[in-house]
């Protein structure tokens, strides 16, 4: 290791930054932020290091550039001058602010434009209230060290409870609520973990069309709870030693009733395990999340919900529809095929109005009904519509046609995958978007 990293308190402390342009003022910035008082100046003159705790320079004059870091060093004031590292003794790193966490990366100033790639990979995956959970822990440390007077008691303890509900709330901004559970797992002597459920979106199928949330969770996850629609390409992004439960439902053959899995989350979050309920598409869009966070709110379980890309999401930018269009749909409506005595008990009049988009899920088995009631309702059978199979993954399968058409062929056409139908003049809008083959390197 070239540079020994630290981290230095500026606060109240004279910084000079030598140099007026774009370059300075991107070097001056963190440093005003972290509390240093800044004094520019555009020539260098000796007296300008007196009571400086660091310099910095850039876009000033050769000369000058190197006349500050010969006095500098000599006077044993740490320096930088951009992109010269011949006259540094020390290197600005890029900065993850999460403050009060900070990550400072440097790669001994061989290659920042890597340490700015690999900031932005650390961004993507620390949550963004990280500090919100450091600050937590700071405000509590007294109090854990009263309570908890043994070094690994106290460590266990830390690690518990920054791992567990009290972190989950901080993560989700829910500050008091996780000063109250921290405070709580702090008094309880015995410390009995407690569980929480994550209701979370897979999205349609793809994994990287999950949230970066969503991520973090399966990261972090025990136990990982999952539907038939919830894809192996985003399976694979849990954490490995994660336990897997699979409580699929096929329409009309439900393998584990819904109060049964309701029963499971509450039983594995009261043996302190924290939970990831994975849901394809949405929880909350035809995916009886709701029912899943009443019975956990009810059994007084702490959860929260992740959304996800709902199916009609990922259908329309896959297969290049609009959902919306200013000449063509003020609104879209999604809704359901499914029934439960195999009758379409649908609201056709208002389904049927002209300038709106349907989407419809679980459609296919009731498609035939579908185009009855749009039709008895006034709408045109000539109106554009489609069918989209496996939307959202590399296996989407796009059948468009009319109403008339869609309702005659789908049933056949149907490879038996999760299957959206998309009805209005927006399908007649289509421009099938085609992905680059590889992403062009960024610059
Ligand atoms: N919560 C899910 C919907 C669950 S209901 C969501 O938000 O997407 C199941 C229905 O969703 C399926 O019958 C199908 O109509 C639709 N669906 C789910 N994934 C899909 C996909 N990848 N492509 C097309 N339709 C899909």
């Amino acid at each position: 290791m070239r540079h020994f990293p630290a981290f230095l308190d500026l606060q109240g402390r004279q910084v000079l930054v030598l140099g007026s342009g774009e370059v300075a003022e991107r070097k001056a910035a963190p440093l005003a932020a972290a509390g240093a008082s800044i004094r520019r100046a555009d020539r260098f003159a000796p007296g300008l290091l007196d009571g400086v705790a660091l310099a910095v320079g850039a876009d000033a004059d050769d000369d000058d550039l190197r006349a500050l870091s010969a006095a500098a060093q000599a006077r044993g004031i740490p320096v930088n001058i951009v992109d010269q590292p011949a006259l540094c003794s020390f290197i600005m790193p890029a900065i993850v602010d999460r403050d009060p966490v900070t990550i400072a990366i440097s790669t001994g100033g061989a290659a920042p434009v890597l340490a700015r790639m690999l900031r932005q990979k650390i961004e993507a995956v620390l949550p963004p209230a990280l500090g919100a959970l450091a600050a937590l822990a700071g405000r509590m440390s007294a109090a854990v060290r009263r309570a908890l007077p043994d070094l690994g008691a106290r460590r266990r303890f830390l690690e518990r409870v920054l791992a567990g509900a009290p972190a989950d709330l901080a993560l989700a901004g829910r500050t008091e609520e996780a000063e109250t559970a921290f405070a709580r797992a702090l008094h309880d002597a015995e410390v009995t973990p407690t569980g929480f459920v994550h209701l979370v979106g897979a999205g349609p199928g793809a994994a990287d069309l999950l949230t970066l949330r969503a991520l973090r969770l399966l990261g972090e996850a025990d136990v990982i709870v999952h539907d038939r629609l919830v894809s192996d390409a985003v399976l694979d992004m849990a954490r490995r030693d994660a336990a897997r439960i699979f409580v699929g439902k096929a329409r009309a053959n439900h393998c584990v009733p819904q109060n049964e899995i309701n029963a499971l989350l509450v039983g594995l979050a009261r043996q302190g395990k924290r939970v990831v309920r994975l849901k394809g598409g949405d929880p909350f869009v035809f995916g009886r999340g709701g029912e899943e966070a009443a019975a956990l709110a009810e059994a007084g379980i702490a959860h929260e919900v992740v959304p996800g890309v709902t199916a009609a999401l990922a259908c329309a930018a896959q297969s290049g529809i609009p959902l919306t269009h200013r000449d063509a749909a003020r609104a879209v409506t999604f809704v359901t095929g499914h029934t439960r005595d195999g009758r379409l008990d649908l609201d056709f009049a208002g389904l049927a109005r002209p300038g709106q988009t349907l989407a419809v899920y679980m459609g296919i088995t009731t498609l035939r009904d579908l185009e009855v009631g749009l039709v008895r309702a006034g709408l045109d059978a000539s109106t554009p519509a489609a069918i989209i199979e496996n939307g959202g993954t590399p296996a989407m399968r796009v059948l468009a046609g009319t109403l008339a058409s869609v309702a005659r062929d789908g049933r056949g056409w149907s490879r038996g995958g999760p299957a959206l139908v998309l009805v209005g003049e927006v399908v007649g809008q289509a421009t099938p978007a085609r992905r680059p083959v590889s992403a062009p390197v960024a610059a």
